[in-house]
């Protein structure tokens, strides 16, 4: 007699997100919001992720208060407040990164129990694609059942294969989140993102600051004409650069590090300093998640785990998001994938425009990218117009002493609509946002032009910009 009964497997949950960065996180809740009943597994004992225990959130709080002092000791005279006896208290400004980290990380544990989300503390890793053992800090295991699994496991700091990064003196951004005194010297290998941003942190509060950078140019990645004028006020602000430069070690004797490089002519460079901070980029992060036992490989560059238009793996059912996944390494990037994968397993039809992902470097002045750069535009061959406007024009930007900088527009010759807009200047981070909202809608430089803009902001660059790119009818220069 043959048993035609069929047996079903019953799913504890409909989503198990691995990782609970802004990737995971987000995911989560926009799948909880959906209706899908929903788990998280994070094998720290915080949740945030690389973003707000030791990557956005406490950089930006270190930026802001580094910021503060840099002000008081160099521009508040100017402004007619003259401060005796100034100092930094390094301890009490690391402890209120810590606070503020703890709060947020703290924001995410209420936002999963206000979404009713189960979560996990442990290391999440495939058993199947249906089953994931959680093992947790004390050894123990647990196996949960899922019908779709979302990777978002993020990154970790990428090396250089002749380098050992000691965590004492020869540091990566984790460990200059957290040192126990500001460094005399600091040596950055790599003027990218990370290099800079920190550099700023700690060249504000007196270190002196020597970057070191592959490549002829610093953000190298992003517009030309920003990296040259952010170069030019890091400079002023005290920060050295050695572009073109190749690392070929460092070492460090306990109390002193050891940098050495090739010039671009070929000639033996070296500095002595107490810290080096090792920049050079992030590698995506998926050890200990089992991809073997579901059939899942990794790019052999950069560890990254190939998704398809939908993020979906090679694996039905199994999703990757964020810094594990291809595209720029960004918060915003990961959040906009998480809110994706969780719209469309809940059966929706979402949709990302990754050409208008903002890119943002929060050194002051704060430089801010969207759409394409003027150097893809030539390079794709698309003929285009541009428009700038310096904030040394601005009543608003001469008022609050931040006149360098500018805001550049590139708009199509023909057509006038708005293909890539790069600013460098005060609050630039923030400004970036109406770029965004323009380009979403297709404008064009000459629509920006008629849109009222509240006078005196910083954001009349951005319409002095368009107006310069339209018919060059830029009123104020
Ligand atoms: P992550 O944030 O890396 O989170 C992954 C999580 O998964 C981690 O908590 C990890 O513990 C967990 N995990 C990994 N494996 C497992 C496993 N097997 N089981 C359970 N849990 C696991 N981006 C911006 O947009 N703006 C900024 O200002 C900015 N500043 C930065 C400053 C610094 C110093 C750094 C280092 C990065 C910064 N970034 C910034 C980049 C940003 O932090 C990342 O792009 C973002 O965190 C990626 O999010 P994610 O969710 O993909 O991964
Ligand atoms: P990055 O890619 O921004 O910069 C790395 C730099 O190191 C590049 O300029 C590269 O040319 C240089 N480099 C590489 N090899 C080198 C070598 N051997 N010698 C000298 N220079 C070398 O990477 P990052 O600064 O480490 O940041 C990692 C990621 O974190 C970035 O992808 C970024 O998106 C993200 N992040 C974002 C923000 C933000 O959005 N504000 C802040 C920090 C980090």
């Amino acid at each position: 007699m043959t048993n035609n009964k069929k047996f079903y497997t019953v799913m504890q949950y409909d989503v198990i997100v691995i990782g609970s960065g802004p990737g995971g996180y987000v995911a989560a809740i926009r799948c909880a919001q959906l209706g899908l009943k929903t788990a998280c597994i994070e094998k720290y004992s915080t949740f945030g992720g690389t973003c707000l225990n030791v990557g956005c959130i406490p950089s930006k709080a270190l930026l802001d208060s580094s910021e503060h002092y840099h002000n008081a000791a160099h521009t508040f005279k100017t402004h007619g407040i003259n401060l005796e006896n100034l100092q930094v208290d390094f301890g009490q400004m690391v402890k209120r990164k810590d606070e503020v980290v703890a709060q947020t990380t703290g924001g995410i544990t209420f936002l999963f129990k206000k979404n009713k989300i189960t979560s996990y503390q442990g290391v999440g890793s495939f058993v199947d694609k249906n089953t994931i053992k959680v093992t947790k800090a004390d050894g123990s295991e647990e196996t949960i059942t899922t019908k779709n699994v979302i990777i978002a496991t993020g990154s970790k700091p990428s090396s250089l294969p002749f380098l050992k990064v000691d965590k004492q003196r020869i540091i990566t951004s984790t460990e200059a989140l957290n040192l126990p005194e500001v460094p005399k010297h600091l040596v950055l290998i790599g003027g990218g993102v990370i290099g800079l941003e920190l550099g700023s942190v700690y060249a504000r509060l007196g270190a002196k600051v020597s970057v070191v950078e592959f490549m002829d140019a610093i953000i190298p990645t992003m517009d030309r004409s920003l990296s040259k004028e952010l170069q030019k006020v890091l400079q002023k602000q005290g920060i050295e650069f050695y572009l073109g430069h190749k690392v070929t070690g460092a070492t460090s004797d306990g109390n002193e590090v050891t940098v050495t490089f090739d010039s671009p002519k070929g000639d033996k460079m070296e500095l002595k300093a107490d810290y080096c901070m090792v920049a050079v980029g992030r590698v995506a992060y998926t050890d200990g998640l089992g991809l073997e036992n579901i059939g899942i490989t990794v790019e052999e560059r950069g560890k990254k785990i190939t998704v398809d238009e939908h993020l979906e793996t090679s694996v039905k059912g199994v999703y990757a998001i964020g810094d594990v996944v291809r595209g720029a390494m960004l918060a915003h990037k990961a959040e906009d994938e998480g809110t994706f994968v969780a719209e469309l397993i809940a059966g929706q039809k979402p949709h990302i425009n990754y050409n208008l992902i903002p890119g943002v470097v929060y050194t002051w002045p704060e430089v801010a990218s969207v759409g394409y750069t003027e150097e893809q535009l030539k390079e794709k061959g698309v003929k285009y117009k541009t428009g700038s406007f310096p904030f040394k024009a601005s009543g608003r930007a001469r008022a609050s002493m931040d006149i360098d900088g500018f805001v550049k527009v590139l708009a199509d010759q023909a057509t006038d609509e708005i293909l890539g807009v790069h600013m460098i200047g005060p609050r630039a981070a923030d400004m970036i946002a109406e770029a965004v909202v323009a380009m979403e809608f297709r404008a064009s430089a000459e629509d920006v032009t008629r849109m009222s803009h509240a006078h005196p902001t910083f954001t009349e660059a951005i319409r002095e910009a368009c107006l310069a790119a339209t018919e060059n009818r830029a009123i104020h220069i």
